[in-house]
């Protein structure tokens, strides 16, 4: 992380450590606490906030910089690393063959990140396919097919079956020679038990190598509840954050990662297939902090 990438409060409060060998209470509990803003503006959850200060706090107070470090750089290096510590390194996603199932309420982006993800599979090399199983949601059959199309990738859907479970079953092997398989799920307007009962049903069908939960970036604490839920029915591997383009910094959706012990694999960034990115923790941590 460079000072660059810091939001200008953070990046000023730095700046007053130049050339600073140590670093006194008050220094420190500056620094900390323009981070606490930050975050808290970025909708991460005010317990992880706190516990993430109390780290940086210690850390930097008791903790000698190496020989030939400032103050400034000590305390940055101790920021990124318990920012890592707190958000992870993305969800390890082998370049293999695989099955991805997609969970999370309606409206989070599923069918969206579905294509961009299998779009993204194409470009590494790998046949990917998307399996539309939302028989609730109208016009999800439409929209996957549609973006599969752009994507240029294998799709199968069924818009007059009316059981997810047995597209699912159907659509695995009407697309058998797909190395990557995309199942795209139902959600609802709220976590109803139904649909934790359909999705639960429709993994041991699928039996997914990754379950990946799909939140919008400007989810706030909701994030807690539908991560438990998700963890418990069929457990999370990994987290897509989408609309990322928008104003919303997706600071919730660390709840989630540190409820499932998960890590983030996708970020959405609008609404094209191509709009997806791999996440990276150094490009989040700027963003969150900026
Ligand atoms: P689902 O109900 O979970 O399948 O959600 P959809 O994939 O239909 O997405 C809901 C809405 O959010 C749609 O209008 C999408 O175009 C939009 N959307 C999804 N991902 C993104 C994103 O990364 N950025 C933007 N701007 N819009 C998105």
């Amino acid at each position: 992380m460079v000072l660059d990438d810091l939001g200008s409060s953070l990046r000023d409060t730095m700046d007053t450590l130049r050339g600073k060998s140590r670093l006194d209470e008050a220094d420190v509990e500056e620094v900390v606490r323009e981070i606490q803003r930050s975050l808290l503006s970025a909708d991460v959850d005010v317990g992880l906030v706190m516990e993430l200060s109390d780290s940086i706090e210690t850390r930097a107070l008791e903790e000698e910089p190496p020989g030939g470090t400032t103050a400034r750089d000590h305390v940055l290096k101790i920021v990124y690393e318990e920012m890592v510590g707190l958000i992870g390194e993305s969800t390890e996603l082998p370049l293999q063959e695989q099955t991805i199932l997609l969970a999370g309420l309606q409206g989070s982006g599923k069918t969206t990140s579905a294509a961009k993800m299998a779009w993204w599979f194409s470009k590494k090399g790998l046949r990917p396919a998307v399996i539309q199983t939302d028989t609730f949601r109208p016009g999800a059959y439409d929209q996957a097919k549609q973006m599969t199309e752009d994507a240029e990738v294998q799709f199968y859907g069924d818009p007059d079956a009316d059981d997810p479970v047995q597209i699912a079953r159907d659509g695995l092997e009407a697309t058998s020679d797909a190395e990557v398989h995309i199942v795209d799920t139902a959600g609802r307007h709220a976590l109803e038990d139904d649909l934790i009962a359909e999705i639960e049903e429709i993994d041991s069908v699928v039996d997914p190598d990754r379950s990946l939960l799909v939140l919008d970036a400007a989810i706030g604490q909701g994030a807690k509840d539908q991560a438990q839920r998700f963890e418990e029915s069929i457990g999370i591997d990994g987290v897509v954050i989408t609309k990322l383009d928008g104003t919303a910094k997706g600071g919730g959706a660390l709840t989630a990662v540190n409820e499932t012990g998960s890590s983030i694999a996708f970020l959405g960034t609008g609404e094209t297939v191509q709009d997806i990115e791999r996440f990276e923790p150094n490009g989040f941590i700027s963003r969150l902090l900026g």
